[in-house]
């Protein structure tokens, strides 16, 4: 694994080909409350991409273009909140996307166990450490542990991607699985909008 860490954008003529995996880092897990502060980038070759926001103006034309390209596939674990993050504070509508934990959810019904952590040790056998999951994403710099921490998060998606994919079409659940990940982006406006609690196909 190798690591290149970026402020405030990506340099210009980066190409993560045609999906990139994507995660992000913020202060903590609510989207009223806690701002962006990182957003991680692999192109699925062992080599991640660090992008550290400028907080005071997410001023970052080469990311959004990437984000915003709808010829590239972003991939993500728990698209959910990374997409509502995302269309925050950086004003971009991602499409398409993938999200390796519904896919899961749709494939993996012998289990409840779909973190990250857990995917990646069944289907492709590797050991993800978690200590650096809740640290102070805000610091100016960050330690080592943190930015590995950090890339560990999207060197597997494409792996995961493709195995999920697999057993996808294995169980016919494909099409449910698209269905559900091009509604995201409508889920995840309902969540900044204030029905994240809220299950609207519920009856009550
Ligand atoms: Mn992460």
């Amino acid at each position: 694994m190798t690591i290149t860490l970026h402020k405030n954008d990506l340099p210009a003529g980066i190409s993560f080909g045609d999906s990139v995996a994507v995660d992000t880092e913020t202060l903590g897990l609510s989207l009223t409350r806690d701002p962006l502060c990182l957003v991680q980038l692999s192109a699925g070759d062992g080599h991640a991409h660090l992008v550290q926001m400028d907080r005071s103006s997410y001023d970052c034309p080469n990311l959004k273009a990437l984000l915003g390209d709808p010829s590239v596939q972003k991939i993500f674990h728990f698209a959910r909140f990374d997409v509502a993050m995302v269309q925050k504070y950086l004003g971009v509508v991602m499409t398409p996307l993938y999200c390796t934990k519904i896919a899961s959810k749709l494939v993996r019904t012998y289990t409840d166990r779909h973190g990250l952590k857990d995917l990646t040790r069944e289907l492709i056998g590797k050991d993800m450490s978690k200590q650096q999951q809740s640290s102070d994403w805000g610091a100016d710099t960050l330690s080592q542990a943190q930015q590995a921490y950090a890339a560990s998060d999207v060197l597997y998606l494409h792996q995961l991607r493709d195995k999920l994919n697999i057993m996808l079409e294995r169980e016919g659940r494909m099409e449910m699985a698209q269905a559900c990940f091009d509604f995201l982006p409508n889920r995840c406006a309902l969540d900044l909008a204030g029905w994240a609690d809220t299950d609207i196909f519920a009856h009550s």
